[in-house]
């Protein structure tokens, strides 16, 4: 299957639902993600600052970019007069950072964020606790914030062909959402999105509630080395 042709595939199969595809171009370049662009499509995910900024350069701007990698504090000003959304915000500090840099280019629209939580069992895998993420949105310096938005949450499932224990990974962060609204967006329309789900699992997810999968190898091809 061509790259269009996978696009096209998933543009049917979330067709009716809620639920929308952050094309993970990470490791492919520029004429590969223009082809998934010629199909239509708009969304994309990167994991590294730098290769994002190379690629957004050679590509037309009416892409949205989303940042799906940590994110180092001191690299926030490269990507913050363009980037849609940052998917992995996993500390105050950070947010803090994103909304000085936002604030700087004087920017139109907020940058969107999302709070990576972790889901995984695996302790190298980035994300805050529940306990950090309302921490961090109880603090004073988040309610100050005008040039962020918080548009839910995001997070990476441990790397397993357990059906079971995936479900129950997701079902957590679907709680975690709900907790979240409940507490802090209760009114806030924005506060809508559940980032989880990628090539292997995102079915699974998408029944779990899912409103953002992100695809990488499904859409174009495997990756020559692992990242
Ligand atoms: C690479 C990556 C993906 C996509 O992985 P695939 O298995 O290729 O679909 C999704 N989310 C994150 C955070 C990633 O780094």
């Amino acid at each position: 299957m061509s790259i269009k042709d996978n696009i096209l595939y998933f543009d049917e199969q979330l067709r009716n639902t809620p639920c929308r595809l952050v094309a993970v171009s990470k490791t492919h370049p520029a004429e590969i993600i223009k082809e998934a662009y010629d199909a239509g499509h708009r969304l994309f995910g990167e994991n590294k600052v730098q290769e994002l900024v190379d690629k957004r350069d050679l590509l037309p701007h009416d892409i949205a970019w989303h940042l799906i990698g940590h994110l180092q504090t001191n690299k926030v000003k490269y990507i913050a007069q363009f980037i849609d959304t940052i998917q992995s915000v996993d500390s105050l500090k950070l947010l803090v950072e994103i909304n000085k840099r936002a604030e700087l280019f004087n920017r139109t629209l907020p940058i969107k964020c999302m709070l990576q939580i972790s889901i995984a069992d695996e302790e190298t895998k980035y994300g805050m606790t529940m306990d950090e993420a309302d921490a961090l949105l109880q603090s004073e310096e988040y309610r100050m914030m005008k040039f962020t938005q918080i548009t839910g949450v995001m997070g990476i499932a441990t790397n397993t062909d357990d059906q079971e224990k995936l479900r129950g990974e997701f079902r957590y962060l679907h709680s975690c959402f709900t907790q979240l609204k409940e507490k802090f967006f209760f009114a806030n329309n924005d506060f809508k999105e559940i980032s989880m789900g990628m090539t292997s699992d995102w079915k699974l997810a998408v029944e779990e509630g899912s409103t953002m999968i992100r695809v990488g190898s499904g859409i174009f091809g495997s990756r020559t080395y692992n990242r």
